[in-house]
């Protein structure tokens, strides 16, 4: 079973967007354990389904990133991308300017921290330039939304990104086309494993929100492991109806 995980802020408010150090110190304690692969991103799609294997992401670039999490992972060597929308470096997640209900407004990482991980080992990928909805932009803004970005990423970091994440998740055919048209591999919120054959510009994740209670995230690969995520994935599709 193959499947990437996404994490977004490290802290304790208990957030749709929050997991605390303990849950991500339990998590990192069950994958140095060997049972799961660990692998970049770039390299998932090529593992073999029968192995059992994750790739780690993180959304948003918040401080408490480079605080909390790249400490620990750094530590045992893992491979991380994490995803920024480069014009919301240094400022904040109220995207658009207005704080989400329920979801804290915390700080985001600058480029000299991203910059400095970078060099680190931690890989960079694109979250758009500004974090909109891009199935309601239009194609000039949709294309300056993912061209922008590279070329920031490219004058801060001197690296152009190969991953794009979609901001919430929202993609259509016309925005997985322009992706395609920029980036290798594309990530969304849809609740899954990786199926068999998967579409690179539509890779379903695992957000840790569903993997905090200790045990959890430990059945990966068994029968208990595909039933409690087939039945979140049922609650989320009926909820979003
Ligand atoms: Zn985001």
């Amino acid at each position: 079973m193959r499947a990437i995980l996404t994490y977004h802020s490290i802290d304790s408010s208990g957030s749709p967007i929050s997991l605390d150090e303990g849950a991500l110190r339990r998590h990192i304690a069950f994958l140095r354990s060997g049972k799961v692969a660990v692998v970049r991103l770039e390299e998932l799609l090529s593992v073999p389904e029968r192995r059992d294997a994750v790739a780690l992401t993180f959304d948003d670039g918040f401080a408490n990133f480079e605080s909390v999490a790249w400490p620990l992972l750094r530590y045992q060597d893992f491979p991380v991308t994490l995803f920024v929308a480069t014009q919301r470096v240094g400022l904040d997640n109220a995207w658009g300017g207005t704080a989400a209900r329920d979801i804290p407004t915390l700080p985001l990482l600058g480029w000299d921290a991203l910059r400095r991980m970078h060099k680190q080992g931690l890989t960079l990928g694109s979250h758009s330039r500004t974090h909109p909805r891009l199935t309601e932009v239009d194609d000039a803004a949709l294309a300056a939304e993912l061209d922008g970005s590279i070329a920031d990423m490219e004058r801060e970091l001197g690296t152009r990104p190969t991953s794009f994440c979609y901001p919430y998740g929202d993609v259509d055919a016309r925005v997985a086309d322009a992706v395609r048209a920029r980036f290798e591999r594309a990530c969304t919120t849809e609740l899954a494993v990786l199926p068999p054959v998967p579409d690179a510009h539509r890779l379903p994740r695992l957000d840790a929100f569903y993997y905090r209670p200790p045990g959890r995230l430990e059945s990966f690969g068994s029968g208990a492991f595909r039933r409690h995520l087939w039945l979140r994935a049922t609650l989320r599709r009926l909820r979003s109806r």
